[in-house]
Parts: structure tokens; sequence; C-alpha cells
């Protein structure tokens, strides 16, 4: 089977702290993948590794692949870990929308790939690109919403913006940090269904952080759970006991069981 993730040997230090400890991962599940974890466990690090938007301690022993391809080699492949970020979508609890620009622009951004300049671009967008940024509006049932301003939506109204200007990047895969953790419960389930049915008829594999167990139990079929830079579990949802769920959370004695 096709892996969709592999990570071997990743370390990361931040001024002494390790936030993640000599990680392997290895995920072949198409569908979601929730990653959870306390506050500070290493989450975002790790995806923000898995985006090839940062770099390992070691990168000689550090291998990272995403979808086959090789993310993390910054001297060998440069202009490969370039291309997979354009092809990983990055869905953040912040968002990160331009709030003066149109919702069609937001969507149309995404067509013009991780490096573009895009302020030097809004107007020279093809006719076609304008029809293919509808229709994931409309996928994400906001197409009404086209020529509305970013910043007089709300914040679930936003995150599914979010998520159209990932499809219009023709994502392979999209890394979600987050995404629910500053909306209300309905806004969240909206989301969340919506990333699911992207997952489904798209096939896009969607790792996401989550603070809610309930909806990553309820949501996404894999789990990996992180507890301080550690993998602390990783396998079917199904799988993992109640038990294994509270000492996650629970605070560390600083030796582990
Ligand atoms: P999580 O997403 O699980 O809450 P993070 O990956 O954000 O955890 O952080 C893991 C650890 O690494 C934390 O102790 C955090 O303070 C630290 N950390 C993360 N990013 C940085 C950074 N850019 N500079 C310094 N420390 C960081
Ligand atoms: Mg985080």
């Amino acid at each position: 089977m096709n892996k969709i993730i592999e990570v071997k040997s990743l370390s990361k230090t931040f001024d002494n702290k390790q936030a993640l400890k000599e990680i392997s991962l290895d995920i072949s599940h198409p569908g979601m993948t929730a990653l959870l974890g306390p506050s500070g466990s290493g989450k975002s690090t790790l995806l923000r590794h898995l985006s090839g938007l940062v770099f390992s301690d070691h990168q000689a022993t550090t291998e990272i692949r995403v979808m086959g391809r090789l993310v993390q080699s910054r001297g060998k492949a440069a202009a490969q870990v370039r291309r997979c970020r354009a092809q990983a979508g990055y869905i953040f609890q912040q968002f990160n929308l331009v709030n003066r620009l149109s919702v069609l622009t937001n969507v149309l951004i995404g067509a013009l790939g991780a490096t573009a300049k895009w302020r030097t671009l809004s107007g020279c967008f093809t006719q076609a690109q304008r029809l293919q940024a509808m229709a994931a509006l409309e996928r994400v049932g906001m197409a009404a919403f086209a020529e509305q301003r970013v910043s007089t939506l709300s914040g679930g109204q936003q995150q599914r913006v979010a998520i159209a200007r990932s499809l219009m990047q023709k994502a392979g895969i999209i890394f979600a940090d987050e995404p629910i953790a500053s909306l209300d419960p309905e806004s969240a389930r909206t989301v969340m269904e919506l990333l699911k049915n992207i997952n489904e008829q798209e096939g896009i594999p969607v790792v996401v952080t989550l603070h809610q167990v309930d909806y990553a139990l309820k949501y996404c079929q894999q789990l990996v759970a992180l507890r301080e830079g550690e993998i602390f579990y990783q396998g079917e949802s199904a799988a993992i006991t109640e038990q294994a769920l509270a000492a996650l959370y629970t605070k560390s004695p600083s030796t582990k069981t």
C-alpha cells in the first residue's frame, strides 16, 4: 500500500527544549488522521515538519516522506521541498486568509502556489481559474459569499473558505492545525463534516490536530497521540482505550510508564 506519511528519526530542539524526540511515524491509511496530545506536546511542530516549513535537528539522518515525496532533505532537494509544499493544503486555527480581499480572491490565491507574489497578481486570474474557484466555493457552501470581504465572515465561514483555497491548490493532502479550536460547536461540526466529506469524495488524506478527543474519535479513523514530544499512541482510533486517553492528558510525573 502506498504510504501517506513516513517519518524516521525526527528530533527538534528549540532553545534547549526538545519539542520532538526521535519520532518515527508511519501512516498508510488514506482517511482522516487525528493528531492528539496536550498543549505543548509537539503537534504543531510535527505538522510543520510534514509541510516542509521547518527542518529537523539532524537533517543527515531524518527522513520525512509525504505521499511518497521526500520533504526533509534540505541539501539535496530544495526544489522538491517547494513542490511538496505547494501540494499540501494547510489550514490554521486562525484561518490565515487575507481579510481585506474578497472571498473569491482568497480562494484564487490558492491557484498561485506557495511562492506566488499575489499582491502584484490580483486581477490577473483567468476565467477558467475563476470558474474553478467558484466551484471550490460551491463545494464548501460559500459561493453566495464570493464577492464579500473575508473580514465580514464568521469564523466557521472563514474556515470553509480556507478549505476551498486548499481545493483550489489541488492539494494532495490537507494538514489542518486546530481548525476548529476557535469555533462554536455547530461550526466545528460543519468544518469537520466538510473535511470528512472531502476526504471521502476527493480522496485527499487529512491530518488534523484536535484538542477535542470526541471529535477525533468521531471523525478520524486513525490516531497519532503525542506526549512530551514522543509518540504515545499510533493506530486505529477505535482501538485506543479509555485508560490510554486518560493517561495521555494526565500531567506528567516526569517518569513515564
Ligand atoms: P502543540 O502544538 O502540541 O501545542 P507545539 O508543537 O506548538 O505544541 O510546541 C511544542 C514545544 O515546542 C512547546 O514546548 C513549545 O513551547 C515549543 N516551541 C514550538 N515552537 C517554538 C518556537 N518557534 N520557538 C521556541 N519554542 C517553540
Ligand atoms: Mg499547536
